[in-house]
C-alpha cells in the first residue's frame, strides 16, 4: 500500500491536535499538551484506492530552522490551519505558506482550514476571508470544526487528492527538477 506523509500546521491553540486525533481516533480532545508534536498513522480509502497516512501533527516547537525545512520537505501534503475566532492565526498563515513554498518545489498538495467553525458568535474571520485567502494561495479552502467533526474527513479526502493527482502528473518533471538540485544538508 503506498504510504502519504500529510504535515498539519499552524499557530498554538488552532487546534491541529484535535483535528488529527478527531480524524485519527473519532474523539474530541480538551485538553492537549501543546508541546507535544506527534505522528499517527491512518489507514483511509480515496476514489476506491486505499493509502496509509502518516500524519504529523507539528507543535512549532523545533529548535532548528533546518528541522522544519526537514519535514517540510518530506511531507507530501500540507493542512494550514487557523482558527476562525484568532484573525492572528490567519494573517499567519502566509509566511508559513512561504516558508513552504521555499522548500518545496513545484506544486504543493494543500489545504487551508479555519476551524472552530462551532464557535460562531466569538468569529473573528469571515468565511468570505478564508476563501480569498486560498484563492491567493492556489488552494482549497474548508471550514471545519475539530468538536462536532464538521469537515474533518472532508479536509484529509481533498489533501489525499491532490497528492495523487500531483504524483500522476509531476512524476517525470520531479525526477527532473531532482537533478542537481536540493543540495541543502542538515547537521545536528
Ligand atoms: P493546537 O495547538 O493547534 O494543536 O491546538 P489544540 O488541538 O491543542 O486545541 C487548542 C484548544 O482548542 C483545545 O482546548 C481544544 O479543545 C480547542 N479546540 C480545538 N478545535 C476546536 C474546535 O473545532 N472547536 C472548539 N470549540 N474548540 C476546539
Ligand atoms: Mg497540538
Amino acid at each position: 500500500m503506498d504510504t502519504i506523509k500529510l504535515v498539519v500546521m499552524g499557530t498554538g491553540g488552532v487546534g491541529k491536535s484535535a483535528l488529527t486525533i478527531q480524524y485519527v481516533q473519532q474523539q474530541f480532545v480538551t485538553q492537549y499538551d501543546p508541546t507535544i508534536e506527534d505522528s499517527y498513522r491512518r489507514q483511509a480509502n480515496v476514489d476506491g484506492k486505499n493509502v496509509m497516512l502518516e500524519i504529523l501533527d507539528t507543535a512549532g516547537t523545533e529548535q532548528f530552522k533546518a528541522m522544519r525545512d526537514l519535514y517540510m520537505r518530506n511531507g507530501e501534503g500540507f493542512i494550514l490551519v487557523y482558527s476562525v475566532i484568532a484573525l492572528s492565526t490567519f494573517n499567519d498563515l502566509s509566511e508559513l505558506r512561504e516558508q513552504i513554498m521555499r522548500v518545496k518545489e513545484g506544486d504543493v498538495p494543500m489545504i487551508l482550514v479555519g476551524n472552530k467553525a462551532d464557535l460562531d458568535s466569538q468569529r473573528m474571520v469571515a468565511k468570505a476571508q478564508g476563501d480569498e485567502l486560498a484563492k491567493s494561495f492556489g488552494c482549497g479552502f474548508l471550514e471545519a470544526s475539530a468538536k462536532t467533526r464538521l469537515n474533518v474527513d472532508e479536509i484529509f479526502t481533498e489533501v489525499i487528492r491532490q497528492v495523487f493527482a500531483g504524483r500522476g502528473i509531476n512524476k517525470n518533471d520531479n525526477k527532473k527538477r531532482g537533478a542537481g538540485k536540493k543540495k541543502n544538508c542538515v547537521i545536528f
